[in-house]
């Protein structure tokens, strides 16, 4: 995209955000690619490389051999582990320091948002987190570092310290049921926003994806920044197609004139 094109694109974005009450910003994998965590689908995500029916639920559940494999994963530290928030996770958090952020909604589990400077509060998990385990029998939850200590002290299959059940990281994996409370805690938050501005995201995967159809069903802007088309292009009020951390940065700059002008 020209600098010219994209600075007046960005301009209409800032308009809409400086007027908002109630930002609502829905994030995808496309957001952290900056900060070095591939995407799924992007040109260079996962799936290129790998086959996501490996990864269900179901398989977690049914085979030990696996469960053993994904320990094994899990203690060899993730892509999120060490990873840095970039430009547009800083953009968004200054948006929530303006008084302007709603919340996020977010469908990655790489706890940047909240690195970033946005309050755990106002972040809603729709996809879980890296940083914690879950127990799926008592439903305890302990720190990712706890779990990943025994696994390098020995064990192969960690189970929980409370009930000796099965324990799971809190991603949410693929056939696994949604988060009750965050999503819909989410949809409430959807339908009730003035501006829903996507940051990075395929809009492929439901029902994450029909928190900005919601948005703008309810009667919202919508504002989407994807590098790559989506199913929503069509409804958006703004459609910028570039990385999100030089445009979250150029958006910022127009709100905040807007707001001390
Ligand atoms: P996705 O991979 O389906 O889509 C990401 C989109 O972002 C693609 O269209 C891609 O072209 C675009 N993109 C990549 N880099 C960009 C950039 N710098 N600027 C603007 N756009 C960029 O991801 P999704 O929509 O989030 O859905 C897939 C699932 O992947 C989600 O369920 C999520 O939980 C999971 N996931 C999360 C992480 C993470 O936590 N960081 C990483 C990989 C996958
Ligand atoms: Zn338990």
């Amino acid at each position: 995209m020209e600098a010219r094109e994209l600075q007046a694109l960005t301009e209409q974005a800032a308009e809409h955000l400086a007027r908002g009450k109630r930002v609502v910003v829905f994030t995808g994998a496309g957001i952290s690619t900056e900060s070095g965590i591939p995407d799924f689908r992007g040109p260079q995500g996962l799936w290129r490389r790998e086959n996501p029916e490996n990864y269900t639920y179901q398989r977690f559940l049914s085979d030990p051999d696996w469960r053993k494999q994904s320990w094994k994963r899990f203690a060899g530290g993730g892509m999120a582990e060490g990873a840095e928030p970039n430009p547009a996770h800083y953009a968004v958090a200054e948006l929530d320091r303006l008084g302007l952020l709603d919340c996020v909604i977010t469908q990655n589990i790489d706890g940047l948002h909240q690195r970033a400077g946005v309050h755990d509060d106002r972040v809603i998990e729709l996809h879980g987190t890296f940083k914690w385990v879950k127990c799926l029998d008592c439903g305890a939850r302990f720190p990712r570092e706890e779990i990943k200590d025994r696994i390098l002290a020995g064990e192969e299959t960690p189970d929980c310290p409370q009930c000796h059940g099965m324990l799971k990281t809190a991603v949410i994996a693929f056939g696994e049921p949604m988060p009750v409370w965050e999503t819909l805690e989410a949809e409430r938050r959807s339908r009730a926003c003035d501006v829903c501005l996507v940051i990075g995201s395929s809009l492929v995967v439901y029902p994450a994806a029909y928190m900005p159809l919601f948005a703008h069903q309810a009667g919202a802007k919508l504002i989407i920044i994807n590098q790559g088309e989506t199913p929503l292009d069509s409804l958006a009020d703004v459609r910028i197609d570039a990385r999100a951390g030089q445009t979250m940065t150029l958006i910022m700059d127009g709100v905040k004139r807007r707001l001390t002008r």
